[in-house]
């Protein structure tokens, strides 16, 4: 994003960019083959801050405004979303849920942590028989003296097959959504386990898992927030998760558009550049249109997160219309590639790959409408 960028913005995206050239975007196509989850990549980028996020420094964080954060997204994201993944994850959907509801004795033993990467954290909402109809999960939690008892399984949970830390949403009474509520649970604790989703379509480097909550007993503790206010720390981790899946996708159509110029330069047919081709120029000028609404959606989101005002609507506009545009210019890129466009010689099919789990995950496309609608309307199309 360059939209008024101040600064300390301008620095960060430097950084960023800088960073992801040199050690994200080289692998990027082998680990991809490979189904490789960058480790190295990660400890590094923890070791030099890059996952400090929004989270104060107090806690160990980097202190960021939303914008950086957005920025760091999306040049990682252009380099590969697989280790965007990761980022957003750790700090959207791990950190900022601890950071809003958790207590002190929570925020100074996970964040600080988190943030240095020392461990990985994971979000588990979804289920065999509930994604989108988050209401109807079955992961249950049992009251023991002292604590709680878990039993369930989740799925299809990001870094759920590498995390020592999982915010593990379940019900707490039988038939009654309203007492939901949201523990972080400790990997090693007995009774837990994972197993790895394999055959992904895109984001093959990412860790991705089931996870198997097997009386896995936890302390009163382990509360994060109270009973009654797990549906809340999921949505508020969805309002920050879906802002930084909208600045990944942000990175995928910027790369698309910076592939495709690139490429429409150098291959010549019928005595010119393909880029002096008017249909081709069609599919690049909807691409910068596509990039630019998507900018300019971001920075209306992260700038309310900044105020700290409210920003559910915003924050759906955004990751409804930047995964959407991301899929658009993924699947342009490759048109303009034309045969090369699908092989992975070049990044434009990974793109689309890694492109279109954002309009499915952390909410579908359709989700998102039905959230603008009900805001629209006032009339809410779903419990
Ligand atoms: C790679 C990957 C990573 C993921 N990471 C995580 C994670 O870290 N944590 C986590 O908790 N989850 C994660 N998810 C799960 C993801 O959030 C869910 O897949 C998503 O919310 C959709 O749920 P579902 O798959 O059950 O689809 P369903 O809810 O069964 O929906 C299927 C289709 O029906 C449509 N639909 C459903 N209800 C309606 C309605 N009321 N109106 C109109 N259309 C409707 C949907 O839009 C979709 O097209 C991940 C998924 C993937 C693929």
């Amino acid at each position: 994003m360059d939209f008024e960028l101040n600064e300390t913005q301008r620095l960060i995206r430097q950084q960023a960019a800088d960073f992801a050239a040199r050690r994200v975007a080289p692998g990027a196509r082998q680990r991809d083959i490979d189904g490789n989850y960058p480790a190295e990549i990660i400890r590094e980028m923890g070791a030099l801050g890059m996952f400090g996020g929004v989270v104060p420094e107090a806690y160990g964080g980097a202190g960021l405004d939303y914008i950086s954060f957005a920025l760091l997204c999306e040049e990682i994201s252009k380099a590969d979303s697989s280790v965007r993944t990761v980022l957003s994850v750790q700090i959207s959907l791990v950190a900022t849920p601890i950071l809003k509801f958790g207590s002190e004795a929570q925020k100074q033993k996970y964040l600080p942590r988190l943030c240095k990467v020392e461990w990985i954290g994971c979000f588990g909402l979804t289920e065999p028989d509930a994604g989108s109809d988050v209401q109807q999960i079955k992961t249950f939690a049992q009251k023991t003296p002292g604590g709680w008892r878990l039993n369930g399984r989740k799925i299809w949970i990001s870094n759920g097959g590498i995390a020592q830390l999982a915010i593990v949403i379940a019900q707490t009474e039988r038939g009654n959504p309203r007492k939901m509520a949201a523990f972080l649970v400790e990997t090693s604790a007995p009774g837990f386990s994972s197993r790895d989703i394999h055959g992904k379509l895109g984001l093959r480097a990412s860790n991705t898992a089931e996870l198997i909550l097997d009386g896995v007993e936890v302390p009163d503790s382990a509360l994060l927030g109270e009973v009654g206010q797990g549906f809340a720390v999921a949505m508020a981790a969805l309002d920050n998760g879906r802002y930084s899946v909208a600045a990944g996708c942000l990175g995928i159509a910027q790369g698309s558009l910076e592939a495709s110029v690139a490429y429409a330069k150098e291959r010549h047919t019928f005595g010119k550049p393909i880029a002096a081709h008017q249909m081709v120029q069609d599919m690049i000028a909807r691409m910068v249109v596509d990039i630019d609404a998507s900018r300019l959606l971001l920075c209306r989101a992260g700038e309310l997160k900044n105020q700290g005002k409210p920003n559910t609507l915003e924050t759906c506009v955004a990751k409804y219309y930047c995964s959407e545009a991301a899929v658009r210019c993924a699947n342009d890129a490759i048109q303009i590639h034309g045969g090369m466009g699908y092989s992975n010689e070049y990044p434009v099919e990974r793109y689309l790959r890694d492109a279109r789990v954002a309009t499915i995950y952390e909410g579908t496309s359709q989700i998102q409408k039905l959230i603008i609608g009900g805001f629209a309307t006032g009339i809410r199309a779903f419990a």
